[in-house]
């Protein structure tokens, strides 16, 4: 079974005024592609990053499952969408295969992101360098906050959220990272989509209303944690019953022994319903 935990969402109707559903999507539309084996593919590029960088040549599909966790037959499942690659016995080339990934997933060139709010988590972002290696280039980012407008911000200056269209007619992103208060998401996501964004990664917990043909990510690590901590607390709660099946065991081991302890030492004590006293 395929994990389809991880969605795509995506507004119904066309227009912010008639938008009120968010449709959950586990398949990119007009593709055959489902979203999870896109999720795949980054993992995939990853590992052949790191593989090429130390210059192995080929991986075999048992290899990828023990570097990624993905089930050897899932990575030849996910690629064969996208027609053949490796050769029995030998297994996938590796610079081959990162280059075909790449080139699916439409990253074998710069793409240009914007990124709007410039608070502790947008801050952290525009200086991750993950995002230049993987051909995303963070091109503006934007504030509307008079006190860090047109500060630098690593290699960029904030820009007045104000000066968003205007800015974006010339750097063409069609990306953007929106790292806002959820309260002012709805509003700025709107501006993005009039600014010509096609895509967003919401980090903002709120669920954006956005028109057709706009895709949206939302980004949850309070979600992953809530996860993780429900997987720990199964595993403790099994835990706590076999402990609890434990001390029963021992429990009544311990009145067996008891029980045959006294069955030896004491004395057999005639069953008085068996002799009834005689008046
Ligand atoms: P922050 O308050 O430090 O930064 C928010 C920034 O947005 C500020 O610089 C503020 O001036 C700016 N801003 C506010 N309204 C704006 C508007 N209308 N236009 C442009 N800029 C505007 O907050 P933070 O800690 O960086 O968090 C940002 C968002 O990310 C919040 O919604 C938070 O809940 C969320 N968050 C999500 C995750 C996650 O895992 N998804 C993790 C941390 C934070």
């Amino acid at each position: 079974m395929e994990d389809e935990s991880h969605v795509l969402s995506r507004a119904t109707m066309p227009g912010f005024d008639h938008t009120n559903e968010v449709e959950t999507l586990t398949q990119v539309p007009n593709s055959r592609v489902p979203v999870p084996t896109l999720e795949r593919l980054a993992t995939y590029l990853r590992l052949l990053h790191d593989l090429d960088q130390a210059h192995i040549e080929t991986v075999s599909s048992s290899e990828v499952e023990r570097q990624t966790g993905i089930n050897a037959a899932q990575f030849r499942k996910d690629l064969s969408y996208f027609g053949e690659f490796g050769k029995p016995g030998v297994g996938y080339n590796v610079p081959e295969l990162r280059q075909r990934i790449t080139r699916i997933l439409k990253i074998d060139r710069p793409k240009p992101v914007i990124l709007i709010g410039a608070g502790n988590l947008g801050s952290a972002l525009v200086g991750y360098p993950g995002l230049k290696e993987h051909q995303f280039e963070l091109v503006a980012v934007f504030d509307n906050n008079y006190g860090k407008i047109g500060r630098p911000l690593w290699n960029l200056v904030i820009q007045d959220i104000a000066r968003l269209k205007e800015l974006n007619d010339s750097l063409k992103a069609r990306i953007a990272i929106l790292a806002v208060p959820a309260s002012a998401a709805q509003d700025v996501c709107e501006r993005l989509v009039d600014a010509g964004i096609r895509a967003i990664l919401n980090f903002a917990p709120v669920l954006l209303r956005v028109p057709e043909g706009v895709y949206v990510r939302n980004v949850s690590f309070i979600q992953e944690l809530a996860v993780l901590s429900y997987h720990l607390s199964e595993e403790e709660e099994r835990e706590r019953q076999q402990n609890g099946h434990n001390q029963a065991d021992m429990a009544e081991s311990h009145l067996t022994t008891l029980a045959a302890y006294a069955a030896a030492v004491e004395p057999e004590v005639p069953d008085r319903t068996e002799a009834p006293i005689e008046s």
